[in-house]
């Protein structure tokens, strides 16, 4: 893995997801607060005018799904939770598509499960989906689809979903918006030495116990002090900074910018180093590729690998999976993840990319993208 990147600046990640929660986005009549909508549109308006790509993950379904049911302020059972959220979720794209029109944005809605994030062809589908849209210019809005998870399948807190949503993007920063300006070495309500950690280079043991106690309540919505700074770790692990700031500020992202009170806590590694060390470590594989000598030499260079390189396929694999790449020696080259089907790449092994389509009737290009591969440690220096 990569050394360490420190985090420059939000002005310079290519890809940002920012976290909006129920607080924010629903005022005290448990209507959408109309007025910092319009004004947070306004800065990720001006984010993309740089040519950065935000992706948003918004909470407030059940927020604003209760006040439709007439359900009061009183706590909810996760039925009437997951009635709510299908309440509100109309409501709350509504009110996402009213506050980012004037600025010519299009969002689109993204309901994601645990599932989605975790199995791998899943993974690759909502990833598909997304990069589509962020190619298209639109805002994907994302929200757990909380109408169709149980207690025990859900990822439960938008703080991790939005950093699985970094790191299934390839996001470099991660903005979670909150009600606190930041990590506190102590309750400041209580302690008037409490100082915010600015910069976290390294979340250690002592970082994390800072999250409980002083900070165990920070957060209004479903996620507290600790739920972000676990999901600053997962982000982390995928390459991505977090910053968690005050959401209620005019312009917050304009304000981190200038310098506004915040925590910063730098990634691992790059996204793109992190995603190929996930590919290379972590996952067991399900089956082998062998490839000719121009296929072996063109994935040691860095290419895709093409159905025309590959001689034979072993194993029992879906698509999604991860497979090694071996040369005709046996000799293992890289691994990475499959765009097809076990039975399917049998079919195609061989063939020119022009003959996929015809073979099978549909085409998932290259067996294995480049994107999706990770070199031997041999293979990278040889
Ligand atoms: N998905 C929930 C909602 O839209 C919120 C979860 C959270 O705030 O962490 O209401």
């Amino acid at each position: 893995m990569s050394e360490p990147t420190p985090f420059n600046d939000l002005k310079t990640a290519k890809r940002i997801v920012v976290k909006v929660g129920s607080a924010l986005l629903v005022g005290p009549d448990g209507a959408a607060h109309g007025v910092w909508l319009a004004d947070f549109a306004a800065d990720v308006a001006r984010v993309r005018a740089r040519g950065q790509q935000v992706v948003i993950v918004s909470s407030g379904a059940v927020a604003l799904g209760r006040r439709r049911l007439g359900l009061g302020k009183r706590a909810l059972t996760l039925p009437e939770k997951q009635a709510s959220a299908a309440a509100g979720q109309s409501a709350l794209m509504r009110a996402w598509e009213e506050a980012l029109e004037p600025h010519g944005i299009a969002c689109a809605q993204v309901l994601l499960t645990r599932d989605d994030t975790e199995v791998r062809r899943r993974w690759l589908n909502a990833r598909a989906t997304v990069e589509t849209l962020l190619g298209l210019g639109v805002i994907p809005v994302v929200n757990e689809n909380d109408t169709v998870v149980t207690e025990e399948i859900r990822v439960g807190d938008n703080d991790r979903l939005s950093a699985r949503v970094a790191q299934l993007v390839g996001a470099e920063a991660l903005v979670l918006l909150s009600d606190v300006e930041g990590l506190y070495t102590a309750d400041p309500r209580r302690d008037p030495a409490a100082t915010l950690v600015a910069r976290v280079a390294r979340l250690t043991p002592e970082i994390e116990a800072m999250a409980g106690g002083a900070n165990a309540a920070a957060g209004m919505g479903t996620g507290g002090m600790a739920t972000k700074l676990e999901a600053a770790r997962i982000a982390s692990h995928a390459g991505c900074a977090t910053i968690i700031t005050l959401g209620a500020r005019p312009g917050p992202l304009a304000a981190v910018e200038a310098g506004a009170a915040a925590t910063v806590i730098e990634p691992g590694a790059t996204p793109s180093a992190a995603y190929k060390a996930w590919i290379a470590g972590s996952l067991a594989p399900a089956g082998f590729l062998t490839v000719d000598a121009g296929a072996a030499a063109a994935v040691r260079r860095g290419n895709s690998l093409l159905a025309a390189g590959v001689t034979a396929v072993d194993g029992r694999f879906d698509k999604g999976d991860a497979v090694v790449i071996r040369d005709e020696a046996g000799l293992e080259i890289a691994r990475g993840l499959i765009r097809y089907v076990a039975e399917h790449a049998r079919q195609i092994c061989g063939l020119k990319s022009g003959a996929i389509e015809p073979a099978l009737g549909y085409t998932s290009g290259p067996m294995v993208h480049a994107d999706d591969l990770a070199l031997a440690a041999h293979a990278e220096s040889a």
